[in-house]
Formats: structure tokens, sequence, C-alpha cells
């Protein structure tokens, strides 16, 4: 009789041990059942004839992660606190095929990966130009390295040639990209240059096509794999190279459990498999930039052809927005129209001034919390009451209103009611076909102004519009997150990058912050280096931060776990309690909400202190992005 820890597949039980008559390879997926419900496991090692009785594996399945896979579940496990079998989840695993995990399980039909199928490119390979030439060898001086390219300045490109290049030494790449930015577009080029060996994989495709894709990724056609942060973890043989564009994007961090960051996946990978990772951006994030060398491209001549124009005013369809986007139509050209995503807070700016409110000690925005009729500081807790008159300029003309983009659609319908005008966000594009006609529809003139979230900005191209439309951009600038003037900043040039693309272009922006827009549109680089100075005593990259959630349908009990908790974690000396108490969101699902912020200048201090000090109910968040 053999024994076994097993790791419970998606669940987040520690593990458990079991018994079998053979000899069973670590890694292999099998099956047992756990309190009546059969359920699949991961064999994670062989161990000792326990104390207690113990149950035996029902059945062995032809799938198994192979040992790469399970160090790196196990590296997911320990720095973003979940359980291994949470990890291993994530992965994709292999088939057994020729030399198979275990003796006992049966053989598939699918052929081992090898490099005799890898399908060759179909056109002529692609010609760089002298920069980009020198930013790819650039590139390649290094393990990990950041491509620093404005937009139009020719990173996809860049790409594909180091695809090529490790096509011919037959070695497969992996191309993350945020989900919302799978175009259409971008899947055609690629497909058009390197036709069959290209694998898209997202969320969207059908079972069908899911089966197709791992069936060529499993034979070893596919040879560029391109997709969302999923795409990572697929079972991909002979890695040669990983490329995260839109290194700076917020949807590589995973907001369920684990709450894991596929960019800083990628670049532990690199180390783990020892290829290169290339990370991409017009607007990298500070934290790439601080971490790893670049190589700079400059653009296509990005302000020379637009002209920005600043209004003072607070988010609202203005005369001038209205006067101006009258013009455009009756031009026949197109606008977008550009709302950032409705955060779930609301803050407080003043309408004459566009004065908002900061935590005293975190230096960040404070949102409203109606039931306490307060200003609250979502990192330290700090709490004031909600000021009748604006302090800066003594105006009672303050708001916390904000305009939606189902809204926009509805008053330029009303002002100009023979434009088309559409609705471009999440609530609207739900389906990859969804998204292929509206882009179809917008670039054969079918509709005139396009109005939309994040979504507008995110890599798809339009050829005819001259004026783009930014609202909200204080409410971005303000928000109660360390990197508000990051996101703000990099949103600005991704929406302004859309226009202009063919003719002149003119972008209108609503901001009280003129100063700080216009100073940095055209020299993200310089706002880095100046964010540096912001950063350096209190946020990442300098810093380490990590959120502690604690929720339960009793109140009483997430905040007594919570205040157990924050107890115990003060004999951690090198961990510092930033604050704790209710969440910005005090309640989602009917569940009440308690959190802690920590900081610390080594991850390794953070995860040394929440193991020691783990209640129930902890869920763990490092790294966090997001602070309600
Ligand atoms: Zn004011
Ligand atoms: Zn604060």
């Amino acid at each position: 009789m053999y024994f076994y820890n097993l790791a419970i597949l998606a669940s987040p039980l520690s593990s458990l041990t079991f018994n079998f008559h053979a000899d069973i390879k670590t890694g292999t997926i099998v099956e047992v059942l756990v309190r009546n419900k059969n359920l699949k496991a991961v064999v994670i090692s062989t161990c000792h004839k326990p104390e207690f009785k113990t149950n035996e594996i029902l059945e062995i399945s032809e799938f198994f992660y192979e040992t790469k896979q399970m160090e790196l579940a196990r590296f997911i496990s320990r720095y973003y606190v979940c359980s291994l079998g949470e990890a291993l989840a994530l992965m994709t695993p292999y088939p057994c095929s020729s030399g198979c995990a275990t003796s006992v399980a049966p053989t598939t039909a699918f052929k081992p990966q090898g490099a005799t199928k890898v399908a060759l490119p179909k056109s002529s390979s692609i010609t760089l130009s002298r920069k980009q030439e020198e930013a790819l060898q650039s590139l390649q001086k290094h393990k990990v390295s950041l491509l620093f390219g404005d937009t139009g300045s020719g990173k996809t490109e860049i790409y594909m040639k180091y695809f090529e290049q490790m096509s011919a030494l037959k070695k497969r790449s992996i191309f993350l990209m945020p989900e919302i930015s799978l175009t259409p577009q971008m899947e055609t080029r690629l497909k058009e240059h390197f036709g069959e060996a290209v694998v898209m994989w997202h969320s969207k495709l059908t079972p069908l096509q899911k089966r197709k894709a791992l069936e060529r990724i499993y034979d070893g056609s596919a040879t560029i794999i391109a997709g969302p942060r999923s795409a990572l973890f697929l079972p991909i043989q002979n890695l040669g190279l990983i490329v995260v564009d839109e290194e700076h994007d917020d949807s590589y961090k995973s907001s369920s459990r684990p709450r894991y960051n596929a960019r800083d996946i990628a670049i532990y990978m690199g180390k783990l498999y020892n290829v290169p990772v290339v990370l991409g951006s017009a607007t990298p994030s500070l934290n790439s930039y601080v971490k790893f060398p670049h190589a700079r491209l400059k653009g296509g001549h990005f302000s020379s052809n637009k002209e920005f124009v600043y209004e003072r005013s607070v988010e609202t369809l203005s005369p001038l927005i209205l006067k101006t986007l009258k013009e455009t139509v009756e031009a026949k050209e197109q606008a977008i129209v550009f709302l950032p995503t409705r955060a779930n807070f609301k803050y407080l700016i003043c309408k004459d001034c566009g004065h908002t409110y900061e935590c005293v000690f975190c230096s960040i925005g404070m949102s409203i919390h109606q039931h306490s009729r307060a200003l609250k500081c979502h990192y330290c807790n700090f709490t004031q009451a909600i000021p009748q008159v604006c302090c800066a300029c003594g105006s009672g003309n303050l708001t916390s209103s904000r305009l939606g983009t189902a809204e926009a659609v509805k008053n330029i319908g009303e002002e100009f009611p023979s434009t088309k005008t559409e609705q471009f966000d999440r609530d609207i594009i739900t389906t990859q076909n969804k998204l292929k006609k509206a882009l179809a529809r917008f670039n054969n003139k079918e509709t005139d102004i396009l109005v939309g979230t994040q979504m507008l900005s995110k890599g798809h191209d339009y050829h005819g519009v001259t004026l783009a439309v930014v609202l909200g951009m204080d409410n971005m600038l303000n928000m109660s997150d360390y990197r508000a003037r990051e996101k703000a900043l990099s949103s600005l040039i991704q929406v302004a990058g859309r226009s202009g693309r063919k003719k002149n272009a003119k972008v209108l922006v609503q901001s009280f912050n003129e100063e700080f827009f216009s100073t940095y549109v055209d020299d993200y680089q310089a706002f880095l280096e100046d964010e540096k100075t912001y950063r350096q005593e209190l946020y990442p990259p300098y810093k380490k931060l990590c959120r502690i959630l604690f929720s339960h349908k009793n109140g009483l009990k997430a905040k007594e776990q919570m205040l157990k908790m924050q107890e115990a974690l003060q004999s951690f000396s090198h961990v510092q309690i930033v604050g704790f108490g209710k969440c910005g969101i005090e309640r989602v699902a009917n569940k009440y909400r308690f959190e802690i912020l920590l900081r610390s200048d080594k991850s390794t201090d953070i995860i040394r202190a929440i193991n020691a000090c783990k209640v129930e109910l902890a869920e763990v968040d490092m790294d966090p992005i997001e602070f309600g």
C-alpha cells in the first residue's frame, strides 16, 4: 500500500492523505471521495502510513501537472497565500501521452509535443525599421525588459519579429494581452503573418473551439499562444519567450482567489523556465519602469497633429462640448466620448474651483460615505465630516454627481436627433461578436459618436476620429488609490492615442488640472520620474502593500476576526498596520466587509506575519490594486 498527500483542486483545504495499491507519480490528477463528494485532487508527495485511517484513491486520471507547473503553483500558494489546490486549479494539465505519469493510467490519442509539426509563417519575414531593430536588440540583452513605446511606434512588429525568431529556433511564445484588447484587429494581424501557428485563447471561446485550441497546444503545432492571463497557464512545452503587452493594465490582476497578478507571474515564470520576458506599454507602470531596463521607442509625432483643449468644469456635457461635437458631426467626421468606469465611490469636488479632499496621512483622495455622512480615507480609515463649503474657495457648490455612459448617449441623442450615437462599454459589448460589429459600424461610418469607458481606449483602431472628448479626469485623478495619477494620465494618453490616426484631431479634456495633464501628456517618462518622489516613502514599488479582507453575513463575526488578527499582527515590528476597519464598500452580496492594510519593505516579512497570525475568514490580497 502506498500513501499520498493530495491537494484538492480548487479547494481552500490543506493537503489530505489517501492510499492506493500502486505507485503514482507526483503531479498526477486523481479522483477521491471527500465528504461524500467526488473531487479531483493532485498528488503532491508520497508519505508514510499515517496514524489515522485513510481512504483509497478512486481513480487515476489521464492528466498530470509537470514539475515546473507544480513549482509555479507552490510559488503562487506561498506568495498569494492560498492553498496549493487553488493555485493548481489555475493551470491546464498535460495529457498522459508518451511516458505517462503513472503505470496504471490509460493512454490517450494525443501525440507528444515535438518540433516536427511546427507551422511556418505564412508570409515573408517582418522588416523592422532601424529604431525598431535597435529596440529589439536591446530587449534581447536582458532576462526581463520593458518596451516603452509610444502609441503607433510599432511595438507589435517588434513582438512579431521576436516570435518569428523563436519559431525558427523551434521554440514557443506566449503573447499575453488584456482580455479587452483581444481585438479582432490583433487576431487578424497575427494570423495574417503566422497563419495556423497562432492559437487565440480566451474566455469567449466555445467548448469546441477550446478543445481544438488545446489539441494544437498539446500536439505542439501552435507556436504562438495569445490570450489574456489564463494563457500563461497552458501546458506549453519548449517555451522560448513571454511577451506581456499593455503591461500596465489592471485586468492582469485577478480579483478573486488566488489574487495573483499575471504580469508578475510571467516574470517569475521567466526565471523558472529560463526564458526572456518582454513587458510592453506606451504608458508603463511605475513598477516595471523602476524595476527593469527599458528600450524607449518614441512614436509617430504624438501631439504634433493633436490639439489639446482643457475646459475647467466638472463632469457634464457642457455647451463647449456639445458645440464641438456638433461641428465634428457636421463636418462628416467622427468623435469618441470617454467616461472613466464609474468607481464604487463618490468623491466630493468643488464645481467652482475643482478642489477635492485628500487624506492628510496618505496623500490620496477621500470618498463619501453616505451612511456616516463623512469623508473617509480607504487606506488608514481617517474620517472627517462632509464640509458644507469648499475649503479652497469658499463656494457652497460642492458636488458628487457623476455622468454615466447611458445617460451621456441619451443626452447627446436629445441634442442632435439625426446623429447616430452608440454606447460602448461592458454593459453593451458583452460578446466578442458584439465588439466586432460595433467596431465595424463605427469604421464604416454608420455610427458618428461612440460613448464609452476604458474599453474605448484599448488597442482598437479607429480610422476617422478627429475629436476625442475626455470627461471625468478629475474624478480619476482624485480616486482613493495611490496610483490615481498614473491611471488618470495613462487613460488620457491612451484615449488621445485613438484619435487623429490619419488626420489632425482635437482632444477636449474636462479638468481643473490642466497643469498636471499638459505637463505630462506628451512626456510620460517625465511623469514617471516625478512620480518616483511621490511614492518613495509610502507606496509601491518602494514599499509592499497587502490587504486582508474579512467578510461574513454576520458583521460582528467579521469584525471580531479582523480585530483578532490586527492584534496579533502588532507584534511584527517589520510590518506596519496602515489602517483597519470597515471596507470602503461596507457590504457586498449581503456580507459585511472589514479589512486590514499592511505595509512593509519586503513581501517576505508580510507573508511571515500573515502565516503566523492568520485567522478564519482572512482573505489575503498581496499587492492590491483595489481599495474598495
Ligand atoms: Zn472651491
Ligand atoms: Zn489615510
